[in-house]
């Protein structure tokens, strides 16, 4: 090891203080992520990106962990950061990540979320809670009984909270008790591979199709705090939509209202951080989530650091710009299948007959636009080349090395809104 990695600052664990996570999949997005930062007091995870993004860019866990590094070397931040091995879903995952020095651990168990549960009745219902028993999640349906079935929990604000019928119980144990059992498995791979210096752990059912309601987060958190699974935070799947890029879709009260409960059920059974993911440009949210959550909370962004990216490009390189548009607008169909949007192409203006600033509007600072440049970042940036040979990967590159202050100002002003608004919560 050389002077300059040993000067390099690494990752700690951050506890229950509030926290933001500033995903970059370029690599160059830390130091405008740390201007952002310093417009508030949430404790900031720098390295932060999912397995499957990983995947998508051909970026190692080392690339993205040195990425920050330099970022904030650069910057000369002295703080502590987290860094986030996101979405992990297997004990390769968590090793590989372990490996590259990763701190905090998000273990995604949403294959063994069972989503239907919601709908089953009667002899299908009891059919499905008797398989989670036999796969040894519970040791009889006595026990998972006998755990749950009327038993209140007094909330913070005076709710009471449990399950006073069999049915909503069995359907709880149906939807999240492999997740949970698995869970519990990749927690003790994650202390395995983490031995000796600590993990941090965050269990994330965000993207199941169904929401999490407060009765089944009670269950979920009882069921860790029983097997001793110790997370620093959960994101549940909330109510309304949190589409990737664009505002919060649904009804502000109700959310509101489903939030406290999280939170209060958060202090029962933890305490830990509801963690919110998708958790970019959710504007008319973020001054509820700052102010229910508090303390606990943790906020999860990436993609619209690359959007911002791409911002730098539009304002700079104008055909370059044209021409990533045009590629993204190819790909849309293919690449949008695993996010959760609902652009559609047909609401898009022919990007071509707009003005350079126009061109910005629509497909940066607007929905469907947004959207779709959002979901086609991997294909941009391992397959789409320019006109002139280039690959887009290196010609944005170039460009953000060349317009590293600008680079700098829309990222911090970007997420430093974010920042903001939570912190005014
Ligand atoms: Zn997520």
């Amino acid at each position: 090891m050389n002077d300059s990695q040993l000067e390099l600052s690494k990752p700690s664990l951050l506890g229950l203080a509030p926290s933001f996570g500033f995903g970059d999949r370029l690599g160059l997005a830390t130091p405008g992520h740390i201007a952002a930062c310093r417009k508030g007091n949430l404790q900031p995870i720098f390295a932060q990106q999912s397995v499957r993004e990983m995947m998508r860019t051909n970026r190692t866990p080392q690339d993205v962990m040195s990425a920050a590094q330099r970022g904030i070397q650069e910057e000369g931040w002295t703080g502590a950061w987290g860094a986030d091995a996101d979405h992990l879903k297997s004990e390769e995952d968590v090793k590989n990540l372990a490996n590259a020095g990763f701190t905090f651990f998000t273990i995604d168990p949403s294959a063994y979320v069972q989503n239907q549960a919601d709908t089953l009745v009667g002899a299908e219902l009891q059919g499905a809670v008797d398989d989670v028993v036999s796969a040894g999640v519970f040791s009889s349906l006595k026990e998972l009984e006998n755990l749950f079935l009327g038993r209140s929990h007094v909330l913070a604000g005076g709710d009471s909270i449990g399950f006073d019928s069999r049915e909503q119980l069995y359907r709880a144990a149906v939807k999240y008790g492999k997740a949970i059992a698995h869970s519990e498995k990749m927690a003790k791979w994650i202390a395995a591979a983490t031995q000796g210096r600590g993990a941090e752990i965050e269990v994330s059912v965000d993207e199941t199709d169904s929401p999490t309601s407060p009765a089944e987060h009670l269950f979920i958190g009882l069921e860790f705090k029983r097997r001793s699974v110790k997370a620093v935070s959960l994101a549940p799947r909330f109510i309304g939509e949190f589409e990737k890029g664009i505002d919060y879709k649904g009804d502000l009260k109700a959310f509101e209202a489903s939030l406290k409960q999280h939170v209060a059920i958060a202090k029962l059974c933890g305490p830990y951080k509801i963690s919110v993911h998708s958790g970019s440009d959710k504007f008319s949210i973020y001054p509820i989530i700052g102010r229910v959550c508090g303390n606990l909370l943790h906020v999860k962004t990436a993609g619209t650091s690359y959007l911002e990216a791409l911002r730098v490009i539009a304002r700079t390189r104008a055909p370059l710009f044209l021409e990533i548009i045009e590629y993204s607008l190819g790909r849309f169909e293919s690449d949008r299948a695993t996010y959760h949007i609902s652009a559609k192409l047909a609401d898009l203006p022919k990007a071509g007959l707009l003005s350079t600033k126009e061109r910005e509007v629509v497909f940066l600072d607007q929905d469907a636009g947004r959207q779709v440049l959002h979901v086609t970042f991997g294909s941009v940036l391992t397959q789409g080349k320019a006109a002139n040979g280039c690959t887009f990967k290196d010609a944005i590159l170039e460009t953000l090395h060349a317009e590293a202050a600008l680079h700098k100002d829309v990222l911090a002003h970007h997420l430093g809104r974010h920042i903001t608004l939570l912190n005014a919560g």
